[in-house]
């Protein structure tokens, strides 16, 4: 292991693989492109499995500040329906969360290097904005940007989707809200509406880049639309948007799975792996479990094949399932009908939530 592994990107899969890979005693080197805590789009709701997933790695949430989830309300179109979460799950900031696990990764050995952008790689090391770095295995862990000469294939039949989030101070009167999800479902997409600590709300909404252009392709308008729904007015009326411009992102690759075989050699971890529907919540789970993965396959000198055939075989069925309920929550008559049979039977909701869940 002359080089060691060198992991591209210091989000969940990336920060998580280090600590693992350290842990194990392997000499690992993580780049990170940006320099210290940052945002980054996402819904923030942890689910119990990366819940799981965090406490493995010596991440105690509740000292982070996180918040508790235990029911889920569905909204469209002014009807809603409501139940509580087949499991407690948790609402934290990407900016704690990610800068947490990088600082866990140091500490247990690993080389961490912030403020330095990969601009290629191949299976024998990494081209970086300050030289080239060798490496035994390169793990791929950019999360929703591809690097360049390594894009992932998008899968045929999907639209483009654009992500946007904003994080909101909530006025007093609501710190102490109920520890909801709120879920709003319109015409090309969803908004995910929860507390991310105790006096902070995360608004994340995905639609599809047709109809964010009905919007003018305007986050105002299509935050002005969102608010006509009571699910998210009633908590955002009067709230303080804490970011200048929402961030925002274009072309999601939804559906996406690696292939086995995958023809440079890398080690594709997180998003890059498998991107499920953000509508179910478990983005942050599938890329905490190809970190497991990867380093468990990696300590027993296991190849990229090996990895890639077992995180396709963890997150495949999971991946596929999600996506047909993004679907049939996008399409108008079934989104409907959906709606009508969940606000006479809501513990169905609870059911669908735990069916996109990744297997133990
Ligand atoms: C709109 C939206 C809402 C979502 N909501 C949820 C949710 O509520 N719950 C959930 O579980 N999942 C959710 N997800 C999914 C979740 O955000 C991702 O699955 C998860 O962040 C993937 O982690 P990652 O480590 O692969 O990538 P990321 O967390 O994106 O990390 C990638 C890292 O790589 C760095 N990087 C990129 N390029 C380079 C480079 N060239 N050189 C060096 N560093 C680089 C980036 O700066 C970044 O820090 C959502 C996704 C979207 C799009």
């Amino acid at each position: 292991m002359s080089g060691g592994t060198v992991i591209v990107g210091g989000g969940l899969a990336g920060a998580a693989a280090a600590i693992r890979l350290a842990r194990g005693g392997a000499p690992v080197t993580l780049l990170e492109r940006e320099e210290g805590p940052h945002d980054k789009i996402c819904g923030e709701f942890l689910s119990t499995e990366a819940c799981g997933y965090l406490d493995e790695l010596g991440i105690d949430l509740d000292r982070l500040g996180a918040v508790k989830i235990d029911r889920v309300r569905l909204w469209h179109r002014h009807h809603h329906a409501e139940t509580r979460l087949p499991f407690v799950a948790r609402g934290l900031s990407r900016r704690i969360l990610d800068a947490r696990l990088l600082e866990e990764a140091a500490r247990h050995g690993a080389r961490v290097q912030e403020g330095v952008r990969v601009r290629g790689a191949d299976a024998d090391g990494v081209e970086t904005s300050q030289g080239q770095i060798p490496a035994d295995a390169v793990l791929l862990a950019t999360g929703k940007h591809d690097l360049r000469g390594h894009p992932r294939a998008r899968p045929a039949t999907r639209e483009g989707y654009v992500g946007f989030k904003m994080h909101f101070r909530l006025p007093a009167r609501h710190v102490a809200r109920a520890d909801a999800i709120d879920l709003v479902l319109f015409d090309g997409g969803y908004a995910g509406l929860q507390r991310v600590a105790a006096d902070i709300a995360n608004l994340c909404l995905v639609i599809s880049s047709d109809r964010l252009a009905a919007h003018g392709g305007e986050w105002d308008r299509l935050l002005a639309a969102t608010l006509e729904e009571e699910g998210v007015a009633r908590w955002l009326a009067d709230a303080e948007p804490l970011f200048a411009k929402p961030l925002a992102i274009a072309n999601l690759p939804y559906g996406y799975v690696c292939p086995a075989d995958e023809p440079s050699g890398l080690w594709r971890l997180g998003d890059q792996a498998a991107m499920t529907a953000s509508l179910t919540g478990d983005g942050m789970a599938i890329a905490l479990r190809s970190a497991r993965i990867a380093a468990e396959t990696r300590l027993a000198a296991g190849s990229a094949s090996d990895y890639h055939r077992a995180v396709r075989e963890a997150a495949g069925t999971q991946v596929r399932r999600a996506m047909r309920l993004q679907r049939a929550c996008e399409t108008p008559p079934l989104r409907g009908a959906a709606m009508t049979v969940l606000r006479a039977f809501p513990s169905l909701l609870g059911l669908f939530a735990k069916t996109t869940r990744l297997p133990a």
